[in-house]
């Protein structure tokens, strides 16, 4: 018999759409999104719907193999459970007892964001005091912006946009990567008939549908937003009131600005000064100003003093006081979830160093500084990720798997690049085969997704895996013999959130903060309770904080040189999601190959045709790559969308072994939009 159960997407999305799945208890059928979710409102990306595909793919893993060829060549024999956990814990018996408990790393992303699935890799690394994960792939950059200003991890409810005048999207492509908020966009165009405006360097499908895109040099952020703040300082069109009771360092932000110009500001973005005036003269009309702040702007070199100058805005016209005001980047601090169970956090010990996610290139070659001149890794314990393609600095990370003393253990759901290089290749349920449960940065719910087919052939739940290695390594903890059901029911109450029988009845709870709490009407984050211009970025660090102190355009980017004349931005695919459903024929088909978008004259210049297979490179690495013409960007500003697998590319390197693993200030993270590149036309000799 067929039933409907609700459930989340599982995808490393800030929608986390509540999804209405229809199963028996062996298959899935039909995805759609729930109609009673507030947020979720029924509408969910065409690629989830479609999942299906994904669940019940003849690609999927069913068994435990080990590696019977080269690492990376992908040819494995099928072995037994029994025999795959007896290699795994020899390796990891012998590794610790002669280099130690840090030469193993267990290393996990978002492939899953259910909190069980996702992070309970950490209760087995705190158990053993394996080396650590300092994840900073995704959010750090614009989170370290956001905090120096706001000093809170939450902001006004996205739903209230439906009350603006006017909806920034500053630096993100919902319409490809949150569908959702598109939904509530629309709502707000009908019913309020505000203003969308788009600020991205290319037209995205989000900025097709703009009433306004404008068209920014990447990692210029910060000039655009002192261009439109220095407007708004000249023509006296700011808050004083507010910036006395809720602002620190008015003044100085005030002084500073006066010393900039929209001519400046223009020179360095891109953005027309007529461009910029007009944009701030709409934004001094009304408080009604809701900023969407995207992560990709972000992605650069200086992403974090970006996103601090752009939350700057909102707070010098006073709009974060008003309902469809203010701005919002991620709600994860609203939900106060106790992971002690879940992660282990008890027993953490906090002298284990914590290695840098999005150095792996560099810490798997040996590089002192990454491994903080300790230890080599000398294990590797893979969940939710496919660092191989997604991880920066490609050549790097295929050397560093490839190495002959690395013993590699890769849990996944697919044949990845990464699995490839796996000794032990383990197979792994998907989202509809585990329990989980689900909180959302773009919206205010936790959801719970419940198991509801059996699992597939003998894939193993991340949970169940994470129990039994470490029982067999000799693990006496209670907390290893709780069920999936078990964890979520102690970890709901621990955290005042009631309990798993109730969660199943209601499906989902909305944890809104009050307004007074969203719109920071009660103080900001920061004990001072105000919005800080001048930000402590680092702590017992005053040079560092001076250098920084204002928001402006702080020069660290990789900029365009003779050599590298072009800036290359790796923005999503719509039909993708990172790395997931590279893997399903009807993504990979929608979006037909890897290809660079050129502006026309610079193809010109290049003596460079549509679809031609070119050359681009920088002093990191090189590849080929089909040509698309293109004209919704810039001059000099060149775009791949999609993170494809390395073996879509035509001499099998992708996009990522372009991008730099360097460590970006204040506080780390992937500097994925900020690479220079050179671009050839291939001679045929
Ligand atoms: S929009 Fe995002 S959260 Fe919603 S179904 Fe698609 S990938 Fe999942």
């Amino acid at each position: 018999m067929r039933l409907i159960s609700t459930s989340a997407c599982p995808h490393d999305c800030p929608s986390t759409c509540v999804l209405d799945i229809e199963h028996d208890n062996k298959n899935i059928y039909k995805v759609k999104g729930n109609k009673d979710n507030s947020y979720t409102k029924g509408v969910i990306c065409a690629k989830v719907s479609r999942y299906r595909e994904r669940t019940h793919n003849l690609k999927r893993l069913l068994s435990p193999m080990k590696r019977v060829g080269e690492k990376g060549e992908g040819k494995f024999e099928k072995i037994s459970w029994e025999e795959a956990l007896k290699i795994i814990c020899d390796n990891l018996q012998n590794i610790i007892k002669k280099y130690g408990p840090e030469s193993v790393w267990p290393y996990f992303y978002a492939g899953t964001m259910g909190l069980v699935q996702r992070d309970g890799i950490n209760r087995f690394r705190h158990e053993f005091n394996f080396s650590g994960q300092y994840s900073t792939i995704c959010n750090t950059l614009p989170q370290a912006g956001w905090m120096a200003g706001v000093g809170a991890l939450m902001g006004p409810d996205p739903r209230e946009v439906v009350n603006s005048d006017i909806i920034i999207m500053w630096g993100g492509n919902p319409a490809s990567t949150q569908v959702t908020f598109m939904k509530h966009v629309q709502n707000a165009r009908k019913n309020n008939n505000a203003l969308f405006i788009v600020i991205d360097p290319y037209l995205t499908k989000t900025a097709k549908l703009a009433d306004i895109h404008i068209k920014i040099r990447p990692g210029t952020d910060g000039a655009l937003a002192c261009g439109i703040m220095q407007y708004l300082f000249d023509n006296n069109k700011v808050d004083y009131n507010f910036l006395h009771q809720y602002s620190k360092d008015y003044e100085k932000l005030k002084k500073h600005l006066l010393k900039k110009s929209q001519t400046w500001a223009s020179k360095v973005c891109g953005v027309k000064k007529e461009e910029i005036h007009k944009l701030a003269n709409l934004i001094s009309k009304t408080k009604k100003v809701f900023i969407r702040l995207g992560y990709g702007f972000t992605r650069q070199r200086n992403g974090s003093f970006n996103m601090h100058a752009v939350t700057c805005i909102p707070t010098v016209i006073g709009a974060w006081k008003e309902l469809g005001g203010g701005a919002f980047y991620n709600n994860g601090g609203i939900y106060n979830i106790d992971k002690t169970l879940i992660e282990g956090l008890n027993y953490k010990n906090s002298t284990i160093r914590e290695l840098d996610q999005s150095r792996i290139g560099p810490i798997l070659n040996g590089d002192k500084s990454a491994l903080q001149n300790k230890q080599l890794v000398k294990a590797i314990i893979i969940q939710n990720t496919n660092p191989l393609v997604v991880a920066p600095e490609t050549l790097k990370v295929i050397k560093g798997f490839s190495r002959a003393d690395l013993f590699t253990c890769v849990h996944e759901q697919f044949m990845t690049e990464t699995a490839k290089y796996a000794d032990i290749l383990l197979p792994a349920t998907s989202f509809v085969e585990h329990n989980d449960i689900y909180v959302s940065g773009g919206h205010q719910h936790l959801t719970l997704g419940p198991k509801l087919i059996n699992e597939l052939g003998d894939c193993w739940s991340n949970h169940k895996l994470i129990n039994e290695l470490s029982r067999r390594l000799g693990s006496k903890r209670k907390v290893f013999s709780y069920s999936e059901e078990q964890i979520i029911d102690k970890t709901l109450s621990l955290s005042n959130l009631g309990n798993l029988k109730d969660l199943k009845k209601k499906k989902f709870l909305d944890l809104q903060p009050k307004f007074n709490k969203s719109h920071f009407i009660d103080g900001f984050g920061h004990k001072d309770k105000r919005f800080h211009f001048s930000p402590i970025w680092k702590k017992n660090d005053k040079a560092f904080n001076l250098k920084f102190n204002l928001p402006d355009h702080y020069d660290l980017n990789e900029n365009v040189n003779k050599n590298t004349p072009f800036k290359l931005v790796t923005a999503p695919a719509h039909n993708f999601l990172n790395s997931s459903f590279t893997e399903t024929d009807a993504s990979t088909n929608l979006e037909v190959k890897p290809r660079i978008k050129i502006h026309p004259s610079d193809m010109k210049k290049l003596n460079i045709f549509d679809n031609e297979i070119i050359e681009i490179g920088n002093h990191r690495a090189k590849l080929k790559i089909h040509a698309q013409e293109f004209n919704g960007i810039l001059n000099g500003v060149t775009v791949v969308e999609g993170i494809w697998p390395n073996e879509y590319f035509i001499d099998g390197l992708g996009i990522n072994a372009l991008i730099g693993s360097d460590r970006p200030e204040p506080a780390g993270g992937a500097v994925f939009h900020d690479s220079a590149i050179w671009i050839k036309k291939i001679k045929i000799s």
